[in-house]
């Protein structure tokens, strides 16, 4: 938030403090000022910024659920029932097409691929796995790859009894009204848990990292040359894709026709308060479980919400919220027609 820099005379400070100021254009902006005062001066700054609330939250709060929801994560992982599956979600990364030769580059022009990262576990014989998979596409289409993600696991275990999805609580890509339409829609055995805000990387961007090294090297020594998301899938599936018993790694070419992006079963209005939930469940369709902080004691393992071992941090049992639907009218005109 602020650091002290320097203290240029006996009693006076100056630090940094990031603030909300007007730009051009009237769009607000976070930028860092010098300040100048007192000890006294800064700890008073210090205290309003860690009590004030921003966007409804304070920071205190906010680093204690963050703190929460990765404990919550690492207990599941580490004493992960059998026939259930944990997924981490991160952010899809893109990747510019770049060529060894700068003719070719010319040739093609700038291409970019996104990959979509997916880091799955689930116990075979007792023992955890931990199972990557990649999805490299020209799009982002989190919920496309989710259910090829949710398919991979049906095909490698033997049951899955529940799918724990974690992922940050990213608005246009995890946490927005379309992606809890299509989490009312799929099944009651998912669920979507959010690391606090800006706090669940790491799983995926591993992925994406022993793949970029990987590419890069391939290509600055004239083994490859990619120009598209599929080049990359084939070269990736060939040379990085592995199926040893407890730890694998696979890659998925989606193509651009596969994802449907007409869906408007999926237009819902805002969930309001949504920023504040952590762990949500599926009632019904187009009707959600929702609590403030994610639990998976032993009650709340079995679905016992109201036993929940941490209620007065969690509150027990998960609130029932109605999403509605926008577009109700359209879809039955179009049915109508026959579109
Ligand atoms: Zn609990």
């Amino acid at each position: 938030m602020y650091e002290p820099v320097t203290k240029e005379a006996r009693g006076t400070w100056n630090w940094l403090h990031c603030e909300r100021v007007e730009v051009i254009e009237g769009k607000p902006r976070r930028v860092l000022k010098t300040k100048q005062g007192s000890m006294g001066n800064v700890l008073e700054e210090l205290i309003n910024d860690a009590e004030r609330p921003v966007q409804g939250v304070s920071f205190v709060k906010h680093i204690v659920t963050a703190r929460w929801q990765h404990r919550q994560y690492s207990n599941l992982k580490e004493h992960l029932p059998e026939n259930w599956a944990m997924m981490v979600m991160d952010f899809g990364q893109n990747r510019k097409v770049f060529y060894q030769d700068d003719i070719k580059a010319a040739y093609y022009g700038q291409m970019q691929i996104t990959m979509h990262p997916f880091v799955m576990y689930y116990r075979q014989n007792g023992t955890l796995v931990r199972d990557s998979m990649v999805a490299d596409q020209r799009y982002h289409a989190v919920e496309h790859y989710l259910n090829i993600a949710s398919q991979h696991l049906a095909s490698n275990m033997q049951q899955v009894d529940k799918e724990v999805l974690w992922s940050d609580g990213c608005q246009s890509q995890n946490k927005g009204k379309g992606t809890f339409a299509d989490l009312s829609l799929s099944s009651d055995a998912r669920e979507r848990n959010y690391f606090g805000s800006e706090h669940g990387k790491g799983e995926g961007d591993g992925e994406i990292g022993v793949v970029n090294r990987a590419v890069d090297q391939a290509i600055l020594g004239h083994k490859v040359v990619i120009n598209s998301a599929k080049d990359m899938w084939g070269w990736c599936c060939a040379n990085l894709a592995s199926d040893s018993m407890y730890s694998k790694r696979s890659f998925v070419y989606v193509a651009k026709d596969e994802i449907s992006r007409e869906r408007p079963e999926t237009e819902v209005t805002t969930l309001k308060g949504s920023r504040g939930y952590h762990q949500i469940q599926v009632a019904a369709p187009y009707k959600l479980k929702v609590r403030r902080v994610s639990c998976f004691c032993f009650p709340c393992l079995l679905n016992n919400n109201e036993m929940c071992t941490n209620a007065t941090y969690t509150g027990g049992k998960l609130e029932i919220k109605q999403l509605s639907l926008k577009a109700i009218r359209n879809v039955h005109a179009r049915n109508r027609k026959g579109e």
